[in-house]
Protein backbone atom coordinates (compact mmCIF):
# COMPACT_ATOMS: atom_id res chain seq x y z
CA UNK A 1 0.00 0.00 0.00
CA UNK A 2 1.30 3.38 -1.05
CA UNK A 3 1.72 5.88 1.81
CA UNK A 4 -0.07 8.98 0.45
CA UNK A 5 1.13 11.44 3.16
CA UNK A 6 4.52 10.56 2.31
CA UNK A 7 3.67 10.90 -1.74
CA UNK A 8 1.76 14.26 -1.36
CA UNK A 9 4.69 15.70 0.75
CA UNK A 10 7.47 14.42 -1.88
CA UNK A 11 4.91 15.82 -4.97
CA UNK A 12 4.51 19.51 -2.91
CA UNK A 13 8.69 19.77 -2.48
CA UNK A 14 9.25 18.76 -6.24
CA UNK A 15 6.57 21.29 -7.28
CA UNK A 16 4.75 18.56 -8.76
CA UNK A 17 1.42 18.53 -6.20
CA UNK A 18 -1.60 19.48 -7.93
CA UNK A 19 -5.57 20.50 -7.01
CA UNK A 20 -8.42 21.37 -8.88
CA UNK A 21 -9.53 24.84 -9.43
CA UNK A 22 -13.24 26.33 -9.91
CA UNK A 23 -13.43 28.32 -13.01
CA UNK A 24 -16.70 29.69 -13.93
CA UNK A 25 -16.67 29.95 -17.72
CA UNK A 26 -18.37 33.66 -18.99
CA UNK A 27 -17.79 32.80 -22.79
CA UNK A 28 -15.49 30.33 -24.46
CA UNK A 29 -11.83 32.47 -24.27
CA UNK A 30 -12.82 34.07 -20.43
CA UNK A 31 -13.33 32.76 -17.36
CA UNK A 32 -14.42 34.20 -13.58
CA UNK A 33 -11.90 33.10 -10.64
CA UNK A 34 -12.47 34.24 -6.90
CA UNK A 35 -14.32 37.40 -8.36
CA UNK A 36 -11.78 38.48 -11.16
CA UNK A 37 -11.96 37.47 -14.92
CA UNK A 38 -9.27 36.37 -16.80
CA UNK A 39 -8.38 35.56 -20.31
CA UNK A 40 -7.99 31.37 -20.91
CA UNK A 41 -5.18 30.45 -23.10
CA UNK A 42 -5.15 26.91 -21.86
CA UNK A 43 -8.36 25.31 -23.27
CA UNK A 44 -9.07 22.23 -25.95
CA UNK A 45 -12.01 24.21 -26.72
CA UNK A 46 -10.31 25.18 -29.85
CA UNK A 47 -13.50 26.73 -32.04
CA UNK A 48 -14.82 27.70 -29.23
CA UNK A 49 -18.18 25.98 -29.99
CA UNK A 50 -19.33 25.47 -26.21
CA UNK A 51 -21.18 28.76 -26.08
CA UNK A 52 -22.42 28.46 -29.41
CA UNK A 53 -26.14 29.63 -29.31
CA UNK A 54 -27.14 26.79 -31.72
CA UNK A 55 -24.65 23.78 -29.46
CA UNK A 56 -26.51 24.94 -26.30
CA UNK A 57 -29.61 25.16 -27.17
CA UNK A 58 -29.44 21.76 -28.91
CA UNK A 59 -28.64 20.31 -25.68
CA UNK A 60 -31.38 21.78 -23.71
CA UNK A 61 -33.57 20.52 -26.38
CA UNK A 62 -32.32 17.06 -26.13
CA UNK A 63 -33.01 17.40 -22.33
CA UNK A 64 -36.70 18.18 -22.41
CA UNK A 65 -37.42 15.43 -25.29
CA UNK A 66 -34.82 12.87 -23.47
CA UNK A 67 -34.35 13.56 -19.95
CA UNK A 68 -30.74 14.18 -18.64
CA UNK A 69 -29.25 11.04 -18.01
CA UNK A 70 -28.76 7.47 -20.33
CA UNK A 71 -29.76 4.97 -17.98
CA UNK A 72 -27.87 2.42 -19.09
CA UNK A 73 -24.85 1.30 -20.75
CA UNK A 74 -24.77 1.36 -24.89
CA UNK A 75 -25.83 -2.33 -25.55
CA UNK A 76 -28.52 -2.49 -22.89
CA UNK A 77 -31.16 0.75 -23.00
CA UNK A 78 -28.67 3.78 -23.08
CA UNK A 79 -28.22 4.26 -26.96
CA UNK A 80 -30.67 7.25 -26.93
CA UNK A 81 -32.06 8.09 -30.90
CA UNK A 82 -28.99 10.95 -31.16
CA UNK A 83 -26.40 8.36 -30.61
CA UNK A 84 -27.31 6.62 -34.47
CA UNK A 85 -27.06 10.21 -35.70
CA UNK A 86 -23.87 11.27 -34.39
CA UNK A 87 -22.44 8.00 -35.53
CA UNK A 88 -23.86 8.47 -38.84
CA UNK A 89 -22.38 11.87 -39.04
CA UNK A 90 -18.83 11.38 -37.45
CA UNK A 91 -18.39 8.61 -40.31
CA UNK A 92 -19.38 11.06 -43.06
CA UNK A 93 -17.27 13.39 -41.25
CA UNK A 94 -13.78 10.92 -41.60
CA UNK A 95 -14.87 9.11 -44.55
CA UNK A 96 -14.96 6.15 -42.81
CA UNK A 97 -17.54 3.34 -43.63
CA UNK A 98 -18.97 3.83 -39.67
CA UNK A 99 -17.95 5.19 -36.50
CA UNK A 100 -18.89 4.18 -32.79
CA UNK A 101 -18.85 7.08 -29.79
CA UNK A 102 -17.42 6.11 -26.26
CA UNK A 103 -17.65 8.47 -23.24
CA UNK A 104 -14.24 9.93 -23.13
CA UNK A 105 -11.58 10.30 -25.78
CA UNK A 106 -9.29 8.38 -23.11
CA UNK A 107 -11.76 5.23 -22.90
CA UNK A 108 -11.84 5.51 -26.58
CA UNK A 109 -8.26 4.81 -26.29
CA UNK A 110 -7.91 1.97 -23.45
CA UNK A 111 -10.96 0.37 -24.64
CA UNK A 112 -9.97 0.37 -28.71
CA UNK A 113 -6.00 -0.60 -28.45
CA UNK A 114 -6.88 -3.69 -25.65
CA UNK A 115 -9.39 -4.78 -27.41
CA UNK A 116 -7.61 -5.51 -30.87
CA UNK A 117 -4.20 -5.86 -29.92
CA UNK A 118 -3.36 -9.17 -27.95
CA UNK A 119 -0.30 -12.11 -27.00
CA UNK A 120 2.01 -12.17 -30.84
CA UNK A 121 0.95 -8.80 -31.58
CA UNK A 122 3.87 -5.91 -31.31
CA UNK A 123 2.79 -2.39 -31.09
CA UNK A 124 4.70 0.17 -31.96
CA UNK A 125 3.99 3.46 -29.96
CA UNK A 126 5.50 6.65 -30.56
CA UNK A 127 7.49 7.71 -26.93
CA UNK A 128 5.36 11.40 -26.47
CA UNK A 129 1.56 9.65 -27.05
CA UNK A 130 -1.08 10.40 -24.97
CA UNK A 131 -1.13 8.60 -21.54
CA UNK A 132 -4.39 7.04 -22.88
CA UNK A 133 -2.85 4.97 -25.63
CA UNK A 134 0.01 4.31 -23.30
CA UNK A 135 -2.46 2.95 -20.84
CA UNK A 136 -4.33 1.13 -23.78
CA UNK A 137 -0.91 -0.67 -24.68
CA UNK A 138 -0.08 -1.82 -21.26
CA UNK A 139 -4.01 -3.06 -21.19
CA UNK A 140 -3.53 -5.14 -24.06
CA UNK A 141 -1.57 -8.40 -24.08
CA UNK A 142 0.46 -6.97 -26.99
CA UNK A 143 4.44 -6.47 -26.28
CA UNK A 144 4.79 -2.88 -26.90
CA UNK A 145 7.59 -0.95 -28.78
CA UNK A 146 8.70 2.73 -28.06
CA UNK A 147 10.16 4.50 -30.51
CA UNK A 148 11.19 7.86 -30.26
CA UNK A 149 9.39 11.08 -30.49
CA UNK A 150 9.08 11.46 -34.88
CA UNK A 151 11.58 9.84 -35.32
CA UNK A 152 11.25 7.74 -38.76
CA UNK A 153 14.66 5.98 -39.16
CA UNK A 154 14.20 4.73 -35.50
CA UNK A 155 10.80 3.56 -36.22
CA UNK A 156 12.13 1.53 -39.13
CA UNK A 157 14.49 -0.14 -37.05
CA UNK A 158 12.47 -1.01 -34.32
CA UNK A 159 9.73 -2.62 -36.96
CA UNK A 160 12.93 -4.17 -38.82
CA UNK A 161 14.11 -5.77 -35.87
CA UNK A 162 11.43 -6.47 -33.22
CA UNK A 163 9.97 -10.37 -34.10
CA UNK A 164 5.99 -10.32 -34.60
CA UNK A 165 4.40 -13.51 -34.75
CA UNK A 166 0.97 -12.22 -34.92
CA UNK A 167 -0.01 -7.86 -36.19
CA UNK A 168 1.83 -5.19 -36.29
CA UNK A 169 -0.04 -1.95 -35.12
CA UNK A 170 1.50 1.72 -35.39
CA UNK A 171 0.01 4.07 -32.90
CA UNK A 172 0.58 7.51 -32.60
CA UNK A 173 -0.91 11.16 -32.03
CA UNK A 174 -2.17 13.16 -35.25
CA UNK A 175 -1.21 16.28 -33.29
CA UNK A 176 0.90 15.84 -30.16
CA UNK A 177 -0.47 16.89 -27.02
CA UNK A 178 2.14 18.89 -24.96
CA UNK A 179 4.36 19.76 -27.95
CA UNK A 180 1.52 21.04 -30.76
CA UNK A 181 3.38 19.17 -33.55
CA UNK A 182 2.42 16.85 -35.98
CA UNK A 183 3.11 12.91 -36.55
CA UNK A 184 4.44 12.18 -40.45
CA UNK A 185 1.38 10.59 -41.18
CA UNK A 186 2.90 10.06 -44.48
CA UNK A 187 6.20 8.55 -43.60
CA UNK A 188 4.67 6.20 -41.12
CA UNK A 189 2.09 4.85 -43.64
CA UNK A 190 4.74 4.03 -46.30
CA UNK A 191 6.45 1.80 -43.18
CA UNK A 192 3.29 0.32 -42.42
CA UNK A 193 2.59 -0.84 -45.76
CA UNK A 194 6.54 -2.05 -45.88
CA UNK A 195 6.10 -4.14 -42.76
CA UNK A 196 2.07 -4.66 -43.32
CA UNK A 197 1.12 -2.85 -40.18
CA UNK A 198 -2.27 -1.15 -39.82
CA UNK A 199 -2.12 2.44 -38.03
CA UNK A 200 -3.80 4.23 -35.27
CA UNK A 201 -4.10 7.98 -35.30
CA UNK A 202 -5.44 10.00 -32.62
CA UNK A 203 -6.91 12.75 -33.75
CA UNK A 204 -7.75 14.78 -30.41
CA UNK A 205 -6.12 17.60 -31.05
CA UNK A 206 -6.48 17.68 -35.09
CA UNK A 207 -10.43 17.05 -35.75
CA UNK A 208 -12.04 19.69 -36.57
CA UNK A 209 -8.91 21.88 -36.30
CA UNK A 210 -6.55 20.62 -39.13
CA UNK A 211 -6.82 19.42 -42.77
CA UNK A 212 -9.81 19.71 -45.02
CA UNK A 213 -13.10 20.80 -43.69
CA UNK A 214 -11.17 20.44 -40.20
CA UNK A 215 -11.02 16.95 -41.11
CA UNK A 216 -7.82 16.08 -39.10
CA UNK A 217 -4.23 15.09 -39.61
CA UNK A 218 -5.42 12.03 -41.92
CA UNK A 219 -6.81 14.34 -44.41
CA UNK A 220 -4.31 17.16 -44.02
CA UNK A 221 -1.42 14.62 -45.23
CA UNK A 222 -3.42 12.82 -47.67
CA UNK A 223 -3.69 9.19 -45.96
CA UNK A 224 -6.57 9.21 -44.64
CA UNK A 225 -7.45 5.76 -46.40
CA UNK A 226 -4.42 4.28 -45.49
CA UNK A 227 -5.24 4.83 -42.03
CA UNK A 228 -6.98 1.85 -39.82
CA UNK A 229 -8.56 2.89 -36.86
CA UNK A 230 -9.21 6.70 -36.89
CA UNK A 231 -9.84 7.78 -33.10
CA UNK A 232 -10.77 10.94 -32.31
CA UNK A 233 -12.49 12.97 -29.22
CA UNK A 234 -15.63 14.85 -28.61
CA UNK A 235 -14.45 17.02 -25.94
CA UNK A 236 -12.24 19.38 -27.72
CA UNK A 237 -13.35 21.36 -30.58
CA UNK A 238 -16.37 19.49 -30.76
CA UNK A 239 -17.59 21.29 -27.52
CA UNK A 240 -18.80 18.06 -25.39
CA UNK A 241 -17.45 15.07 -23.80
CA UNK A 242 -17.21 11.48 -25.25
CA UNK A 243 -14.23 9.82 -28.18
CA UNK A 244 -14.80 7.86 -30.96
CA UNK A 245 -13.25 5.46 -33.46
CA UNK A 246 -14.08 5.74 -37.36
CA UNK A 247 -12.94 3.15 -39.20
CA UNK A 248 -14.50 -0.17 -41.05
CA UNK A 249 -17.79 -1.80 -40.57
CA UNK A 250 -16.24 -4.83 -39.07
CA UNK A 251 -13.67 -2.82 -37.05
CA UNK A 252 -16.78 -1.03 -35.61
CA UNK A 253 -19.15 -3.51 -35.02
CA UNK A 254 -16.13 -5.77 -33.60
CA UNK A 255 -15.25 -2.50 -30.94
CA UNK A 256 -18.88 -2.65 -30.30
CA UNK A 257 -18.98 -6.44 -28.83
CA UNK A 258 -15.09 -6.49 -27.36
CA UNK A 259 -14.61 -3.15 -26.31
CA UNK A 260 -14.94 -3.12 -22.08
CA UNK A 261 -14.46 0.61 -22.30
CA UNK A 262 -17.89 0.46 -24.41
CA UNK A 263 -19.73 -2.41 -22.94
CA UNK A 264 -19.35 -1.88 -18.92
CA UNK A 265 -20.20 1.75 -18.85
CA UNK A 266 -23.00 4.09 -18.84
CA UNK A 267 -23.68 5.74 -22.21
CA UNK A 268 -23.48 9.37 -22.03
CA UNK A 269 -26.60 11.35 -21.69
CA UNK A 270 -28.26 12.94 -24.45
CA UNK A 271 -27.22 16.35 -23.76
CA UNK A 272 -23.66 15.57 -24.12
CA UNK A 273 -24.73 13.70 -27.68
CA UNK A 274 -26.55 16.42 -28.69
CA UNK A 275 -23.72 19.10 -28.21
CA UNK A 276 -21.40 16.90 -30.04
CA UNK A 277 -23.80 16.36 -33.13
CA UNK A 278 -24.50 20.15 -32.84
CA UNK A 279 -21.16 20.99 -33.01
CA UNK A 280 -19.84 18.18 -35.71
CA UNK A 281 -22.98 20.73 -38.06
CA UNK A 282 -21.68 24.02 -37.11
CA UNK A 283 -17.77 22.62 -38.00
CA UNK A 284 -19.50 21.89 -41.46
CA UNK A 285 -21.82 24.89 -41.75
CA UNK A 286 -19.10 27.07 -40.64
CA UNK A 287 -15.66 26.70 -42.35
CA UNK A 288 -14.46 30.09 -41.44
CA UNK A 289 -14.12 28.77 -37.69
CA UNK A 290 -10.87 26.45 -38.50
CA UNK A 291 -9.27 29.11 -40.55
CA UNK A 292 -10.30 31.41 -38.04
CA UNK A 293 -8.65 28.98 -35.56
CA UNK A 294 -5.21 28.11 -37.83
CA UNK A 295 -5.32 32.37 -38.22
CA UNK A 296 -5.13 32.58 -34.81
CA UNK A 297 -2.43 30.53 -33.75
CA UNK A 298 -0.36 31.63 -36.57
CA UNK A 299 -0.48 34.70 -35.48
CA UNK A 300 0.44 34.16 -31.53
CA UNK A 301 3.27 32.13 -33.11
CA UNK A 302 4.49 34.65 -35.03
CA UNK A 303 4.48 37.40 -31.84
CA UNK A 304 5.93 34.82 -29.76
CA UNK A 305 8.76 34.57 -32.19
CA UNK A 306 9.26 38.14 -32.52
CA UNK A 307 9.69 38.47 -28.46
CA UNK A 308 12.21 36.08 -28.83
CA UNK A 309 10.87 32.70 -27.86
CA UNK A 310 11.81 29.53 -29.89
CA UNK A 311 8.33 28.37 -31.26
CA UNK A 312 7.80 26.36 -34.11
CA UNK A 313 5.38 27.32 -37.15
CA UNK A 314 3.50 24.08 -36.96
CA UNK A 315 0.06 24.38 -37.91
CA UNK A 316 -1.73 24.32 -35.10
CA UNK A 317 -2.99 25.76 -32.41
CA UNK A 318 -0.43 24.15 -29.17
CA UNK A 319 2.50 26.17 -28.58
CA UNK A 320 4.31 25.15 -25.89
CA UNK A 321 6.17 27.78 -24.31
CA UNK A 322 9.45 25.60 -22.60
CA UNK A 323 10.59 26.84 -19.48
CA UNK A 324 12.49 23.71 -18.17
CA UNK A 325 12.24 23.65 -14.17
CA UNK A 326 9.14 22.35 -12.72
CA UNK A 327 9.41 25.29 -10.29
CA UNK A 328 10.00 28.09 -13.03
CA UNK A 329 7.12 26.62 -14.85
CA UNK A 330 5.09 27.09 -12.02
CA UNK A 331 6.04 30.64 -11.18
CA UNK A 332 5.67 31.99 -14.74
CA UNK A 333 1.66 30.59 -14.27
CA UNK A 334 2.00 32.22 -11.48
CA UNK A 335 2.77 35.37 -12.58
CA UNK A 336 0.68 35.37 -15.82
CA UNK A 337 -2.45 34.91 -13.61
CA UNK A 338 -1.58 37.81 -11.64
CA UNK A 339 -1.42 39.69 -15.15
CA UNK A 340 -5.01 38.20 -15.26
CA UNK A 341 -4.17 35.68 -17.90
CA UNK A 342 -4.87 31.85 -17.61
CA UNK A 343 -1.97 29.12 -19.01
CA UNK A 344 -1.72 25.80 -17.08
CA UNK A 345 2.43 24.83 -16.62
CA UNK A 346 2.78 21.44 -17.65
CA UNK A 347 5.21 19.09 -15.44
CA UNK A 348 6.06 15.67 -15.28
CA UNK A 349 5.23 13.34 -15.32
CA UNK A 350 2.82 14.63 -18.57
CA UNK A 351 6.29 16.09 -19.40
CA UNK A 352 9.88 14.78 -19.39
CA UNK A 353 11.99 15.99 -16.39
CA UNK A 354 13.58 19.58 -17.47
CA UNK A 355 10.76 20.06 -20.06
CA UNK A 356 8.22 21.43 -18.11
CA UNK A 357 6.81 24.47 -20.11
CA UNK A 358 3.85 26.66 -20.41
CA UNK A 359 1.00 24.72 -22.70
CA UNK A 360 -0.53 27.74 -24.73
CA UNK A 361 -3.82 26.94 -26.76
CA UNK A 362 -5.25 29.20 -29.40
CA UNK A 363 -9.33 29.31 -30.02
CA UNK A 364 -11.01 30.73 -32.88
CA UNK A 365 -13.48 32.68 -30.17
CA UNK A 366 -10.03 34.68 -29.37
CA UNK A 367 -9.44 38.39 -30.34
CA UNK A 368 -5.74 38.99 -32.36
CA UNK A 369 -5.92 42.44 -30.06
CA UNK A 370 -6.06 40.10 -26.74
CA UNK A 371 -3.58 37.46 -27.85
CA UNK A 372 -1.46 40.46 -29.00
CA UNK A 373 -1.51 41.92 -25.61
CA UNK A 374 -1.17 39.01 -23.69
CA UNK A 375 2.29 37.50 -25.78
CA UNK A 376 3.49 41.12 -24.25
CA UNK A 377 2.61 40.16 -20.53
CA UNK A 378 3.83 36.68 -21.49
CA UNK A 379 7.09 38.16 -22.78
CA UNK A 380 7.45 40.78 -19.64
CA UNK A 381 6.96 37.84 -16.99
CA UNK A 382 9.17 35.50 -18.45
CA UNK A 383 11.76 38.12 -18.08
CA UNK A 384 11.71 38.83 -14.92
CA UNK A 385 11.46 35.56 -14.27
CA UNK A 386 15.04 35.13 -15.93
CA UNK A 387 13.52 32.43 -18.27
CA UNK A 388 13.58 34.79 -21.24
CA UNK A 389 17.08 35.88 -21.43
CA UNK A 390 18.17 39.31 -23.46
CA UNK A 391 15.00 38.96 -25.69
CA UNK A 392 15.63 34.93 -26.12
CA UNK A 393 14.68 31.98 -24.79
N1 LIG B 1 -5.93 11.67 -26.73
C1 LIG B 1 -5.26 12.83 -26.62
C2 LIG B 1 -4.14 13.11 -27.57
C3 LIG B 1 -5.61 13.76 -25.63
O1 LIG B 1 -4.94 14.90 -25.50
C4 LIG B 1 -6.68 13.45 -24.75
C5 LIG B 1 -7.14 14.38 -23.64
N2 LIG B 1 -6.61 15.56 -23.48
C6 LIG B 1 -7.33 12.24 -24.90
C7 LIG B 1 -6.93 11.37 -25.90
C8 LIG B 1 -8.45 11.86 -23.98
O2 LIG B 1 -9.61 12.50 -24.40
P1 LIG B 1 -10.76 12.86 -23.35
O3 LIG B 1 -10.32 14.07 -22.61
O4 LIG B 1 -11.96 13.10 -24.22
O5 LIG B 1 -10.92 11.67 -22.46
Amino acid sequence: MKDWKEALAGLKQENLFRETCSYAPEDAVHVRLEGRSYLLLASNNYLGLTHSPAVKEAARAAIDRWGTGSGGARLTTGSHPLYAELETELARFKGTEAAVVFNTGYMANVGTISAVAGSGDVIFSDALNHASIIDGCRLSKARTVIFRHNDMPHLAACLAQVPCTGQRLIVVDGVFSMDGDMAPLKEITQLAERYSALVMVDEAHAAGVIGPAGAGAAAYWGVKDRISIHMGTLSKALASEGGYVAGSRELIAYLVNKARSFIFSTALSPASVAAALAALRELKKQPDLAERLLSNAQFVRRQLIDAGFAVSREPTPIIPVMVGSAAKAVQLSQALKEAGILISAIRPPTVPPDASRLRLTVSAAHEQTELAAAVQKIAKAAQDLGVLKGGSI
